[in-house]
Parts: structure tokens; sequence; C-alpha cells
């Protein structure tokens, strides 16, 4: 894996947007290497663990969405391809093994790029081994249940990656910020969360979570450019609009989830997002590394399958 060259991601505070976050160092390992651990993505800041309990809040300002790890777009180009290669040869690996799952929660404010991270990063996948679901308003059916209901009902089962498109986390984000439930019921939503993904990685699961981080600007120029093209005005919502001017609100609402629900078991990954193409490095390579560290097998095979001759 030719990471050598890629630089720590820069920062407005220096190391990484502590206080609340942990950076990779510089990268180099050809080892396996988990996605949380001390040697993940060099320019991906995941949030220590524990923070619910006492730490700082994490600071999402600190980190800067305009990061791009020293690299430059052809080259990130080039890495993506090598990440997807082996993205793509370790899912038939998970599939054909049907022992454990992979879970891909993706979140961020609109126009944060989920629909296009997903797109790229997912580009060869065997499509019978991968459920992407996108998470809307709650249809009545949904809203009359438990506000996991939805989401546990597609969880990825046994030799599946699972991508959600928004997820779970809006019970503690969109409906915190519009006040659609009382304050109590959103507070106590973080434990339940931490709960019921403690309870999926036991079963079998490992989750990635990943925050993609742009800023307001950035957003502004998204939303101009939807406006300006008439081939994305599908994409444009005059609601965003609206919903930009609780900007303020959700940072607010994503850094508590952030800090609340970054665990041991589930860890959050705060993603530089304003280049694209360096999100779509970082996550891949994420992925890559998480499912090369399940290190998943081709099951044994019953008998002596070499020597059997396939009659004429
Ligand atoms: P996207 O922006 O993901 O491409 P849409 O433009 O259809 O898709 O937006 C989906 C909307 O559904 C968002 O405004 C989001 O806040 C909302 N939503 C998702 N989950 C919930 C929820 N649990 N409660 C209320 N609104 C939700």
């Amino acid at each position: 894996m030719p990471h050598k060259h890629i630089k720590r991601a820069s920062s407005k505070s220096g190391a990484g947007g502590e206080p609340g976050g942990t950076v990779a160092e510089e990268g180099g390992s050809r080892k396996p290497r988990t996605a949380s651990g001390p040697d993940a993505a060099p320019g991906l800041v995941t949030v220590a663990p524990g923070q619910a309990s006492g730490g700082s809040a994490f600071d999402l300002s600190a980190v800067d969405a305009d990061a791009d790890g020293g690299l430059d777009k052809a080259a990130a180009k080039e890495a993506l391809i090598v990440e997807r290669a082996r993205i793509v040869s370790l899912q038939e690996r998970l599939y054909a093994e049907r022992a454990r799952s992979l879970l891909v929660v993706f979140q961020a404010i609109d126009t944060g790029g989920k629909d296009g991270t997903i797109r790229a990063v997912f580009e060869g996948v065997n499509p019978q081994g991968c459920r992407v679901w996108p998470f809307k308003v709650p249809s009545a059916e949904e809203a009359a249940h438990d506000f996991l209901w939805r989401y546990h009902a597609r969880t990825p089962g046994r030799g599946i990656i699972g991508v959600f498109n928004r997820s779970h986390y809006e019970d503690v984000l969109v409906v915190r910020v519009k006040g659609l439930v009382p304050e109590p019921v959103w507070r106590a939503r973080y434990g339940q969360i931490n709960d019921f993904e403690r309870m999926l990685v036991a079963e079998g699961t490992t989750i990635l979570k990943f925050f993609l981080h742009i800023s307001k600007d950035e957003q502004k120029e998204r939303l101009e450019a939807r406006i300006a093209t008439p081939e994305k005005h599908w994409k444009f919502d005059p609601a965003d609009l609206v919903e930009r001017k609780s900007w303020d609100a959700y940072q607010a609402a994503f850094s508590d989830a952030l800090t609340r629900c970054s665990t041991p078991h589930a860890p959050w990954h705060v993603v530089p997002a304003n280049r694209k193409w360096f999100r779509n490095l970082l996550v891949a390579r994420t992925i890559a590394d998480t499912l090369e560290a399940m290190d998943p097998r081709f099951p044994q095979a019953n008998g002596d399958i070499a020597g059997m001759r396939v009659p004429d």
C-alpha cells in the first residue's frame, strides 16, 4: 500500500483538531491497520472514546474541512483505485465467509457529500453483497415504533456490507434541532444508541461511522452550484436554505453526537470533506483497512474438490 508519501492532515489548532480528537500519525506501516488505532488512515480524525463520561466535548470547529493530507487530486485519484480494489477483493471473502458483517454509517450536513462518497467508494463492489439504505423523514409506520426500529430492520446480515445514508443519528440531530420530541427523550437516545451498537458488535457486526465535515462556505458554494446548474436542480431542495440558517445548532448537535457516541466498540471518524477526492480516499482506505483487519476467510471446501472430475 503506497501510504508513505501521505502527510497528516493540517488543522487550524495544530495537532489534529484537539481537544477532543486524536489524529493518526504519518502512515508508512504495511501491517493491517484498524480504523480507530493509532495507525489509522492519515488525515482522518478519530474521536477519542470516553468523552461522554466527563471528558471535554469534541470540538468540530477545530477540524480543518479543507485538509488534503498534502496530496494532490491526481495522486489521490490513483490511490483511490488501489483502495477500491482492496475493498472489492475483501468483500468477496466477507461474502463467502458469511460469518460477520460490516455496517458503514454516513452522516453530514446537507450537501456534505454522502451520496457522492457512496458512489465513489463502492464502485465495483458486488451489489449482491452490499445494501445501501437512505433514511428520510420516517413513514407513519416507522414513526409509530421506537426510533431504532427502522434502522435495526436494515442492519446487514452475515456476509453483507450495509451502508446507512443517514442513520439512527438523525434522531439526535434533526430531531433535536427541530425539537421534534421533548429534550429528555432525545437526551436519553445517546445511551440507547450506544447500547444498540454494542449489541450489534457483540453479535458480529463491525461498525464504521463517518462524519463528512464541510465548512459553511463550502456548503454555500455547493448550494449555489445546484441553483446555477440545470442538471443539478433535482438535487436542490429550497428547504436546504432554511436548514442552513440552523447551521450552528446542527454543528452543536453533531459535536454532541460525536462526543457521546464515540465508543471503543464503535468510534466516530471525522472526515475533512471540502475536497471530494481526499474525502473519498480517506473513507475508502478506512473501509479497506477495517476489512483487512477483520481478515475474512474463504470457507474450507467440503472434501477434495481439486481432485474432482466433471463428467462428460
Ligand atoms: P438526503 O438529503 O439524505 O439526500 P432528502 O433530501 O430526501 O435526502 O432528505 C432527507 C430528510 O429526511 C432530511 O431532511 C433529514 O433530516 C430527514 N430525516 C431523516 N431521518 C429523520 C428522522 N428520524 N426524523 C425526522 N427527519 C428525518
